[in-house]
């Protein structure tokens, strides 16, 4: 651990140019416990004073540092013993995440704690494989065409706190493999896990500046999204804040990359097994409490069978237990703020005012006098142009919708302003996999929800610009000069 560190629930500084820095800002970011509701740690704020000097040292990474010069597989190396310090903490940094956003430590130690160390690994062995020079015959006749791959240059990073440590290194392990400089802001609600990556990057002995973490909210989030230092955006988040940024980078012509929200739908055929599909339909559809971008959280059942998939979609909702995140019993914790509580709960308040039916919850839990819980809560009854239907509720809410046949289901999970992710529930994979071709979104999972590190995750439409993850997520960070020789 970091010496200025006085512990991972309460820091003190910046970690600015490879070393930690005093804030100077005026103002300091208290992280509540989702589940005591009482403080569990503190950290610095950022002013955009420290904003500059965090871009000043990514820019001079760049420049100045021996990251400049390193060749693939150095920054391979690097990659690897950033791994290595990262997977150290993997259970710190578990029960951090825990803590603060209120992550059932099951899933929490099974993605956010490992999880990063796995993103670094690929793309360290990615690096190695990637030529960073390639010799092409000219196509266009005599002479021979240089094409070099480069750092885009200084990353804005910008995240969520619904998997903090998971997102955050979708976008850093592939700017580091590419010889990119970042600095990473991440959510107020979730800050304290983010400074796990500077005590790493420090012990893995990266040099000063290649990585950055600094603190702030959302003004802090624009001001380094429009920095003039800054070279790239990448963000993950809710579409409003999306197309906020998306339109400062264009104003700006800087490349960015946004994942945003999504609205997906598991798409049960009628000869699905469902007691099997209800077991993966607990990971894909409630992940998290359902504070999941890519959750199926629209449920879409065959006419003939939609009392039977109601029944156990419900029967699935009414068995996940609920209660203390940190117990690893615990499958549903509660909502990570009350803010968003009361967005769920506003939700499910305009559910029942379009007529749609509780089947079960739609409240909350009875036994807790604190913590922002819901009850896991299924309507049915469901019409696709609801808003619980349209709209990212982010929270345990999932609603079942019949089909008539396979086309009409298609064409309502298509119809969706959202277009990030999806699941086909059925017993014949090769014919979940002709439905998944119709889907129009960036994954879908047949009988499954797993994301892989080695293809590219992201969505269309209202749910993002971009790819991250697989060698596509390593093209995100590289610019391409091509340099003509005579022979
Ligand atoms: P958010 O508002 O999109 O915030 C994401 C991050 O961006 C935070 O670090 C935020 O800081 C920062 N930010 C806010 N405004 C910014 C701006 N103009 N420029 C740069 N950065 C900015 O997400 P949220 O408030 O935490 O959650 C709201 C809703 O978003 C959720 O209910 C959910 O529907 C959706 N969401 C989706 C995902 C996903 O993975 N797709 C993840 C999280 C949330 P501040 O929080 O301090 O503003
Ligand atoms: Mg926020």
């Amino acid at each position: 651990m970091s010496e200025q560190a006085d512990s991972l629930y309460r820091r003190e500084r910046l970690f600015i140019g490879g070393e930690w820095r005093p804030s100077t800002a005026l103002d300091s970011i208290g992280v509540i416990s989702p589940f005591t509701e009482q403080p569990v740690g503190r950290a610095p704020g950022t002013a955009p004073a420290d904003v500059d000097a965090a871009v000043a040292a990514a820019q001079g990474a760049l420049t100045e540092s021996p990251w400049a010069s390193w060749d693939a597989e150095s920054r391979a190396d690097a990659l690897d013993r950033l791994a290595d310090a990262l997977e150290l903490r993997a259970p710190a940094t578990a029960g951090l995440v825990t803590a603060e956003n209120g992550m059932p430590i099951s899933v929490s130690s099974t993605v956010e704690g490992p999880g990063p160390a796995r993103t670094l690994r690929y793309y360290a062995q990615l690096a190695r494989t990637v030529a960073q020079e390639e010799r092409r015959p000219a196509a266009s006749g005599s002479g021979t065409t240089v094409v070099r791959r480069e750092p885009v240059g200084v990353i804005a990073v910008v995240v969520p706190w619904n998997f903090p440590q998971s997102l955050t290194m979708f976008k850093v392990a592939a700017a580091l493999a590419a010889g990119c400089a970042v600095v990473v802001k991440p959510a107020p609600e979730t800050v304290l896990d983010a400074f796990q990556l500077a005590d790493a990057a420090q012990e893995a002995g990266l040099p000063d500046g290649v990585v950055n973490v600094i603190t702030g909210g959302g003004d802090i989030g624009a001001y380094l999204v429009g920095h003039p230092g800054v070279d790239k955006v990448a963000f993950t988040g809710s579409t409003e804040v999306g197309r906020a940024i998306g339109e400062v980078c264009g104003r700006l012509l800087r490349p960015v990359t946004l994942e945003l929200g999504g609205k997906s739908a598991a798409i049960v055929l009628d000869d699905a097994d469902l007691a099997s599909a209800v077991r993966g339909l607990a990971w894909a559809c409630l992940l998290n409490s359902g504070q999941t971008c890519y959750t199926s959280s629209r449920v879409l059942a065959p006419r003939g069978r939609y009392d039977e998939v109601v029944d156990a979609v419900a029967d699935l909702a009414r068995s996940l237990r609920i209660g203390d995140p940190s117990d690893p019993a615990t499958r549903v914790g509660p909502l990570v703020s009350a803010r968003q509580r009361d967005r769920v709960e506003s939700y499910i308040a305009a559910g029942r005012a379009d007529g749609a039916r509780v089947v079960t919850g739609g409240g909350r839990p009875a036994d807790f006098e604190r913590g922002w819980f819901v009850e896991p809560t299924v309507f049915a009854d469901v019409d696709n142009s609801a808003a619980v239907a349209r709209e990212e509720i982010f929270g345990p809410v999932l609603v079942v919708i019949p089909y008539d046949d396979l086309d009409q289901a298609v064409a309502m999970a298509n119809d969706s302003p959202y277009g990030l992710a999806g699941t086909v529930w059925t017993s014949d994979e090769d014919k979940g996999l002709e439905i998944a071709r119709r889907m129009r979104t960036g994954t879908v999972g047949v009988n499954f929800y797993n994301l892989d590190l080695g293809a590219p995750f992201g969505g269309v439409k209202a749910s993002g610009l971009g790819r991250e993850l697989g060698p596509e997520g390593l093209a995100a960070y590289v610019e391409y000069k091509s340099v003509y020789l005579r022979r």
